[in-house]
């Protein structure tokens, strides 16, 4: 159980204050989570940070830094974003247990992350975009958002609850075709992109939603790296004006 849950990251995207990091590696801690990513923090390390780390600060000195959220999670197979209310384009979020069922069911094969926004404003739509689900921890409508580490808390635990009782439960084999990394998706959409431009299907002064409809579609079904590989090698033969592709009778 413990292993699965080392390969959930948490990100925490622009932080303000650096209490609530502190605050986040002491909530990950007593949940048996281990791997924080801080993106751009507004201020750290920090004194603020160690004091409410309380102990986890072995957790705060691994703690590693990225310029962007790619760059955060571009090892990882499968990414759940936080909010605290629905946005205009994004998929529809889910609650808490099943969001983390599926991030322990993919943890068996790679590392998983969990994003959390900024204080003021949370996460962009363009952060919200790399994500394959997303979670909103129920609240009362009219007072929805946690605290950023209260929110890292609860998510953390119900990681943990579902670990314990899935650890009861006999383990299914995993597909041995391993799912793709963020990375290797960020290549499969600018194929995309670049092929549906090349056969002006999009048009790039007038992009309108399609490309993000698409990211969505890809995301929410969780593509292997063979998947990843057929879809591009289709986007190659559809670049170089189709035909019968060769080797094939
Ligand atoms: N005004 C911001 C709130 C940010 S709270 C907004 O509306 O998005 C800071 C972060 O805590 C959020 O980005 C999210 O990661 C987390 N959070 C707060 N409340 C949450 C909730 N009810 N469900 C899921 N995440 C929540």
């Amino acid at each position: 159980m413990q292993d699965v849950l080392r390969r959930i990251r948490v990100v925490l995207v622009g932080t303000t204050h650096p209490g609530n990091i502190g605050s986040t590696v002491r909530a990950m801690k007593t949940m048996g989570l281990s791997d924080l990513v801080l993106v751009d923090p507004q201020r750290f390390p920090a004194a603020e940070a160690t004091a409410l780390a309380a102990g986890a600060d072995d957790l705060l000195a691994r703690a590693r830094v990225a310029p962007d959220l790619a760059g955060a999670i571009d090892d990882c197979i499968w990414v759940t974003g936080t909010s605290a209310r629905r946005r205009g384009h994004s998929v529809p979020p889910l609650a808490p247990e099943p969001a983390a069922q599926a991030l322990l069911e993919r943890a068996r094969a790679g590392t998983v992350a969990l994003v959390f926004g900024r204080e003021s404003s949370g996460l962009t739509n363009d952060e919200l975009d790399r994500c394959n689900s997303l979670v909103q921890i129920p609240t009362d409508p009219g007072f929805s958002s946690l605290n950023l580490a209260a929110a890292v808390q609860v998510m953390a635990y119900t990681c943990r609850a579902k670990a314990l009782s899935l650890a009861e439960a006999p383990v299914p084999d995993y597909d041995p075709d391993p799912p793709a990394t963020q990375a290797q998706l960020d290549d499969l959409f600018e194929h995309f992109q670049r092929t549906l431009v090349a056969i002006e299907f999009l048009d790039p002064d007038k992009p309108r939603h399609l490309m993000r409809r698409l990211r969505h579609l890809y995301l929410r079904t969780g593509l292997t790296r063979s998947e990843v590989a057929i879809l591009r090698g289709i986007l190659t033969h559809t670049e170089r004006g189709g035909g019968r592709p060769q080797g094939r009778p």
